[in-house]
């Protein structure tokens, strides 16, 4: 069994468990663990990096800036969460943008579209860090190619969670 691409994720940005992220320099942002669209890939889909589509969108009288705003590249890690003794799916997405702040408790959707790798246990910081550099210019390429970029302007994008 599995899901078709687009896969639809949205959720509110909630705080992660400070692995990987920030001091990788790959801030992620965490999608809750127990969010329906999270639970729905459980089974359906490998665990790995995926690349796609996300969007944070500002709060109530929230000053965010357009560009922050908008539909942005993104890569994803799909895993299990070993704090919850790997029962649980984590979704933590790394946005391909630098954004002025964070931007914890805003509401973020994610168009899933494709798979980048499996999983790895990195034995050095080193070659993790590089994988994720790969992984962004794997991610930006296949965004680039015909056929995909029209899923920037997909009107999932369009309507507030
Ligand atoms: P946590 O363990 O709480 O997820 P991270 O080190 O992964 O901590 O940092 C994630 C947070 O960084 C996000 O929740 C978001 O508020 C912020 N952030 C800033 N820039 C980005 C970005 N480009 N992509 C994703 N999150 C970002
Ligand atoms: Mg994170």
């Amino acid at each position: 069994p599995s899901l078709p691409y687009p896969i639809r994720l949205e959720g509110p940005v909630c705080k992660g468990f400070g692995r990987g992220g920030k001091d990788l320099g790959c801030p992620t942002a965490n999608l809750p663990d127990d969010s329906e669209s999270v639970e729905a890939m459980r089974g359906k889909v490998d665990t790995g990096v995926y690349y796609g589509y996300a969007k944070v969108f500002p709060g109530e009288g929230s000053t965010m800036r357009e560009e922050d705003a908008a539909v942005l590249p993104m890569v994803m890690s799909l895993g299990w969460n070993p704090y919850y003794k790997n029962e649980r799916l984590t979704a933590e997405i790394h946005i391909l943008h630098t954004f002025p702040s964070d931007f914890y408790g805003h509401q973020m959707k994610a168009l899933v579209l494709g798979y980048i790798r499996p999983q790895l246990d990195y034995v050095s910081r080193e070659a993790l860090i590089e994988d994720i550099d790969m992984d962004k210019q794997v991610g930006l390429n296949c965004l680039a190619r015909e056929g995909y970029t029209r899923f920037a302007q997909d009107e999932f994008f369009d309507v507030k969670p």
